[in-house]
C-alpha cells in the first residue's frame, strides 16, 4: 500500500495532463490510452511473462500511457497493484526519456522562488527560451526561531546564474511581502520594473534608502501592456488592502498565464475603482492556460466586507464617542483607511495629528502622487494638540501591532513625552494582530486601559484578501485549464486546490508546488520539471546571508541558556596563573546561585588548569575547548542547561 500512497501522491502532484493517469491506476484510465502523435519512447518491459508497453509522446509530454493490452488484467485489486507498481517503474522510464530527449526545452517554466508553503516572500519566474520574467519580489519577517534577524528574504542564485535571461520585474503592489526584496535583487540584476504609481513610489524611497541607483522605474495603467521578450503584459486592475493593486494576465508562447496577486472584490471601494471583472472575464473568455490565485482566506467562508463598511463602523465610534479625544492605530499602507479616517475627522470638525514614521512617509507618498485629496491644514503638530479642545482631536498612528517601538506602544507606557493617555481618550485598533503578535497587542491594550482610556479593538477592520465566494466568481470567470494556487501555507494552497475541485476543475490538472518547484507547462500536459536552488537569505542590519545557521544557534544559546565568560591571566614566561581566573555569567542563573555555582566552577577549572602546560605554545581553540568541556559538563549536571562558555585567555 505504501507504494501504491506514493504513487497516488506524486500522480496527484507531478502528473498533470490530460486525465490519462489517475488514482485509479490501472482501472480506469488505463483503458483510455489515446496517443495522437508517434510516440518516442516505447518501454517494453516482461512482467509474468507478458509484455507491457508504454509510450512517452514528446508532443504532449504526456507522462504516462499503456497499452489497451495492459487493461484487460487488471480487474482484482492484486493485478491493480502489479500495474500501479508497474507504472511507478515506467514513470521513472519515461522521465528519464524525456531527460535525454530534452523534451522539457520547449515548455513555459513556472519557477517558484517564494510565496508558496508560507504567507510573505512572494516571487515568481516565468521562463520560457532565453527569457525569464519576474513576478514580485517580496520580504518575510523572521520567525520565533531566527532571533536577532531583521528580515528574510529569497535565495536570488537562479536568479544570478540566469542574469542576462531577465527582461524584467512586474509588480502587481506595494506591500512589503511584494516589493521588500527588489532592493536586494536590484542592487545586482539592473532590470526595469514596472508597476502601478504607488507601488513604484513606495519602491522608490526604498531604493534610495539603499542608494541604488539606475534602475528604470515604468509607471503603468489598468489595463496598460507591455512587451518583456516573449512575454506580454497586461495590467489589470483588482481591489486589496493598498492603492494601485493589480492582477497579471501575462501572454506566453505555451498560453495565457493569469496571477491574481493579492486581491478581494469590492464593490464599493474608497476610490471608486471596482476590480475590473469585465476585463476579467474577457481574458477568461479568450481561454487561460494557467491560473495563479492567491489563498490568503481560503479558509473563510463568504465575501469580505467592503473597506467602505469599515468607515461606517469608524464613523459610528466618531459619532459615540464625540466629546473625547480619539485615536486610531491602523497598518499605514492602508491609504484607503486613512484616507476616511481624515474624511469623517474633517466632517467632524477634528484636527488630525500623525505619529510614526512608515505613517508620515506614507501620508506623504499619497498626497504627492494625489491618491489624497485633502487640504494639507487639516493637520496639526502632535506638539500643538494640547492647546485643542478633546473633541477636536484625532491622532492617527502606528502600533496596530503591538510593536514595542512604535509610537502606540510608548504612548501606552507613558514613554511617548509629548502626549499622555489619559481618560478621556478613546483608542481604536482599525486593525487585527498578525498571528504571532497578540501577546505584543495584549500588553498595549492592557497599558491604555490602565491609563483610563476606553479601548476598542474588534471589528473596526476588515481583510485585503479575497473569501471563498469571491474566489469562486474567479476560477469561475477565468475558468483555466490549469490552476496552481499561491500566498499561503501548505494548508491553505490545498483547501484552495479542494475549492477549485468543487467548482468542476480536474484534481489532476493542479499543483501545489514548493519553494523551488519547478513546474512546466506545454500544450497538452503541466508537470512537475525537478526544482532550482531557492530558500531564504537573512538580513541582519545592513549584512545579507551573513546569518547562518551557527550564528543562530549562537543566539538561541545566549537567549535560552544564557552566557558564562571565564577569564584566565597566564604569565608568558612562566606558564602560571597571574591571577586567579574570574567568571561572570549573564542570563544564566540568579546571582545569589551564581556566586555559588561559580565558586564550585572555579574549583573544576582551576583543576583542570593544572592538568595543562600553560607553557607551551597552544593551538588557542583546542585550550579553549579543553577548558569549556570540563565546565559545560559541570554546568549542566548542576542546572540541566548549557550556557555558553566563553573562554578568554591572556599572557602577560
Ligand atoms: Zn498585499
Ligand atoms: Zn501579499
Amino acid at each position: 500500500m505504501d507504494r501504491i500512497d506514493k504513487f497516488l501522491s506524486t500522480s496527484t502532484e507531478e502528473t498533470v495532463q490530460t486525465g490519462r493517469t489517475s488514482k485509479t491506476g490501472g482501472k480506469k484510465n488505463l483503458n483510455k490510452r489515446k496517443t495522437t502523435s508517434v510516440p518516442v519512447a516505447d518501454i517494453v518491459e516482461e512482467s509474468n511473462g507478458k509484455k507491457k508497453r508504454i509510450f512517452a509522446n514528446p508532443e504532449s509530454n504526456k507522462a504516462i500511457s499503456v497499452s489497451a493490452k495492459t487493461t484487460k488484467k487488471t480487474k482484482t485489486a492484486n493485478k491493480n497493484k502489479e500495474a500501479i507498481e508497474f507504472l511507478l517503474n515506467a514513470k521513472d522510464e519515461v522521465e528519464k526519456t524525456h531527460k535525454r530527449a530534452g523534451v522539457s526545452k520547449s515548455g513555459l517554466k513556472v519557477i517558484f522562488l517564494g510565496g508558496v508553503g508560507e504567507i510573505g516572500k512572494n516571487i515568481t519566474a516565468l521562463e520560457y527560451g532565453d527569457d525569464i520574467l519576474l513576478i514580485d519580489c517580496g520580504l518575510a519577517f523572521p520567525g520565533e526561531d531566527m532571533p536577532g534577524v531583521d528580515l528574510v528574504i529569497p535565495d536570488f542564485t537562479y536568479l544570478k546564474e540566469n542574469a542576462s535571461k531577465v527582461k524584467g520585474i512586474v509588480i502587481t503592489h506595494g506591500h512589503e511581502d511584494h516589493i521588500g526584496s527588489l532592493p536586494y535583487l536590484l542592487k545586482d540584476l539592473k532590470v526595469p520594473v514596472y508597476g502601478s504609481k504607488l507601488t513604484l513610489t513606495l519602491l522608490d524611497n526604498k531604493l534610495r534608502e539603499h542608494k541604488i541607483t539606475g534602475i528604470k522605474q515604468n509607471v503603468v495603467k489598468p489595463r496598460n501592456q507591455i512587451k518583456l521578450g516573449c512575454f506580454s503584459v497586461e495590467f489589470v486592475k483588482v481591489n486589496h488592502s493598498i492603492a494601485g493593486a493589480f492582477a497579471l494576465s501575462i501572454t506566453t508562447p505555451a498560453g495565457i498565464v493569469f496571477h491574481t496577486g493579492d486581491f478581494k472584490i469590492d464593490y464599493t471601494p474608497i476610490d471608486g475603482e471596482k476590480i475590473d471583472l469585465p476585463r476579467i472575464a474577457e481574458i477568461g473568455e479568450k481561454g487561460v492556460t494557467l491560473l495563479m490565485c492567491e489563498s490568503t482566506n481560503v479558509e473563510r467562508p463568504g465575501y469580505t466586507m467592503s473597506e467602505k463598511s469599515v468607515g461606517e463602523k469608524l464613523e459610528k465610534i466618531f459619532i459615540e464617542h464625540a466629546t473625547r479625544r480619539l485615536f486610531v492605530a491602523t497598518f499605514s499602507s492602508n491609504i484607503y483607511r486613512i484616507q476616511q479616517i481624515i474624511d469623517l475627522a474633517i466632517k467632524y470638525d477634528r484636527k488630525v495629528a500623525v505619529v510614526g514614521r512608515s505613517m508620515i512617509n506614507n501620508i506623504d507618498a499619497g498626497m504627492k502622487i494625489g491618491e489624497f485629496k485633502f487640504d494639507k491644514d487639516v493637520f496639526v503638530d502632535i506638539e500643538k494638540i494640547a492647546s485643542l479642545e478633546d473633541k477636536n482631536v484625532i491622532v492617527l498612528s502606528t502600533g496596530s501591532q503591538g510593536e514595542p517601538t512604535s509610537a502606540l506602544s510608548r504612548l501606552s507606557s507613558g514613554e511617548f513625552s509629548r502626549v499622555e493617555i489619559g481618560e478621556n481618550d478613546t483608542v481604536i485598533f482599525s486593525s487585527t494582530p498578525i498571528p504571532g503578535n497578540e501577546n505584543m497587542v495584549n500588553k498595549v491594550i492592557n497599558n491604555l486601559y490602565k491609563k483610563g482610556a476606553i479601548v476598542i479593538h474588534d471589528n473596526v477592520h476588515t481583510s485585503g484578501h479575497a473569501c471563498q465566494e469571491e474566489l469562486k466568481t474567479i476560477h469561475s470567470l477565468i475558468r483555466p485549464k490549469y490552476f496552481i494556487p499561491v500566498h499561503g501555507e501548505y494548508r491553505h494552497l490545498k483547501e484552495h486546490c479542494l475549492l477549485a475541485e468543487s467548482l468542476g476543475m480536474d484534481k489532476y490538472n493542479m499543483i501545489i508546488p514548493e519553494i523551488g518547484t519547478v513546474v512546466e507547462i506545454t500544450k497538452n500536459a503541466m508537470v512537475k520539471r525537478g526544482t532550482v536552488p531557492a530558500g531564504e537569505q537573512l538580513v541582519d542590519g545592513l549584512g545579507i546571508g551573513d546569518v547562518g545557521s551557527v550564528v543562530l544557534r549562537d543566539r538561541k544559546l545566549l537567549s535560552e541558556d544564557g552566557l558564562v565568560i571565564v577569564v584566565i591571566g597566564v604569565s608568558s614566561i612562566t606558564g602560571e596563573l597571574t591571577t586567579d581566573p574570574y567568571m561572570i555569567t549573564r542570563g544564566f542563573v540568579y546571582n545569589t546561585e551564581a556566586d555559588e555555582l561559580t565558586e564550585e566552577a572555579k574549583q573544576i577549572l582551576l583543576d583542570t588548569l593544572a592538568t595543562i602546560d600553560l607553557k607551551e605554545d597552544h593551538e588557542w581553540n583546542e585550550l579553549r575547548n579543553q577548558i569549556r568541556k570540563p565546565l559545560r559538563n559541570f554546568f549542566y549536571k548542576k542546572t540541566k542547561r548549557n550556557p555558553m562558555i566563553l573562554p578568554i585567555i591572556f599572557r602577560v
